[in-house]
């Protein structure tokens, strides 16, 4: 039987955030769904997708949250019949929850584009762009949830679609009004590693939309880790709206070790990014944050220190999870207690930085913790 931390048990914080989190630390197992072994004693964990009660707040809601299918010795939390337990006691009953299933029961029905918010009350809010699917990203983060980033070759016929092939598939499967219901546009999508691509890559999609009829978008975003020159910057900052500059920092600690040598960057040369973003005028710097790596210590003194140099804004916290069993060795001790994430959410108000609203990270910090 599972015990968890005395500090889990005694803290004040509402259990149905306790468990949220511990499901993306523990993951889950369900009954006659296969791991599969890739070799040298990997597993590769499947994924289920869930709406648990903390994905909604005040009118509020998150993407489905995705937590790993483990096998039932790893995991105090088992998914029968709907309910999820821990131990043998109903923590989310079925009247509480939704599974939302996987397009063809695959995780990468890769087509370019989601609609990530997919089963919630508000279906269209935002519709992600993923151009690439390779499995050679050059993020190359050990951390990374995508399956086939860099660690497996997808097989599929196509890798890439164009800006045109997306918007068309998009129109043709839920005709050219969808346009116009989609609150927010991101493009999230496997690094480019290169800056001019990557932007060439935003004009297209942005002129796609304009073919279509849609010319201002309310809100057309995208995580920009390829764009670091203040040129660079300069046209960024001419296609989105609002104007706000999104840095996949990931972690403080580590950084060359576990993101290779493009993605991770000393920390003084992300600040000179960071600058480059506030010289080109963005009002907004966001850092999309994985919190589980660091010590706490870490992301203190760093997260403080660029508040001081004025370089965050807000901050997208998601909870690292392993997908795969060889990276369960990333999270920090620290990272079993729930007290870990108490502590960085209140060091995050008392900085006056703001957290990214909605949560749209598949394994966010549950948005009633956020307030
Ligand atoms: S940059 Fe993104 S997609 Fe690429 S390896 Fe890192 S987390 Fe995965």
């Amino acid at each position: 039987m599972f015990q968890l931390n005395s500090n889990i048990i005694d803290s004040i914080v509402d259990q149905d955030i306790v468990h949220t989190i511990n499901l993306n630390i523990f993951g889950i197992s369900v009954d006659n769904v296969e791991i599969i072994e890739l070799g040298n004693g990997i597993f590769s964990y499947p994924e289920i997708n869930l709406i648990l009660p903390t994905c909604e707040n005040n009118g509020e809601f998150t993407v489905a949250r995705k937590v790993p299918i483990v096998p039932s010795s790893m995991t105090p939390y088992t998914y029968r019949l709907g309910n999820i337990y821990f131990n043998d006691n109903i923590v989310f009953n079925k009247y509480s929850i939704k599974e939302v299933p996987l397009e063809n029961g695959k995780p990468r029905n890769f087509k370019g584009y989601s609609l990530s918010f997919e089963g919630t009350k508000s279906p269209y809010f935002e519709l992600r762009i993923n151009p690439k699917n390779t499995g050679k990203c050059p993020g190359k983060c050990a951390f990374c949830h995508r399956k086939y980033s860099y660690r497996l070759t997808p097989e599929l016929d196509r890798k890439e679609y164009s800006p045109s092939e997306i918007l068309n598939s998009i129109c043709q499967t839920y005709g050219n009004d969808i346009l116009s219901k989609i609150s927010h546009v991101s493009i999230i999508t496997e690094l480019y590693g290169n800056e001019h691509k990557f932007l060439e890559f935003l004009n297209g999609i942005k002129k796609e939309f304009e073919k279509y009829g849609v010319n201002r978008l309310l809100s057309f975003g995208a995580c920009s880790q390829d764009v670091r020159t203040l040129d660079g910057m300069r046209e960024l900052y001419r296609l989105v709206t609002p104007k706000k500059y999104s840095f996949t920092l990931e972690t403080f600690s580590k950084r060359k070790e576990i993101m290779g040598k493009y993605k991770g960057i000393s920390i003084p040369s992300v600040i000179d990014i960071l600058l480059n973003a506030r010289k080109a005028n963005f009002k907004e710097i966001k850092l999309n944050y994985v919190s589980g790596i660091d010590s706490y210590y870490d992301f203190e003194q760093n997260i403080r220190e660029l508040r001081k140099l004025n370089l965050v804004d807000s901050i997208g916290i998601s909870i690292f999870t392993a997908f795969f069993s060889d990276q369960k060795y990333l999270r920090h001790k620290e990272a079993y207690d729930i007290d870990y994430y108490l502590r960085i959410v209140k060091l995050v108000k008392e900085l006056g930085i703001k957290f990214y609203r909605p949560d749209c990270y598949e394994m966010g910090i549950p948005l009633k913790l956020l307030g």
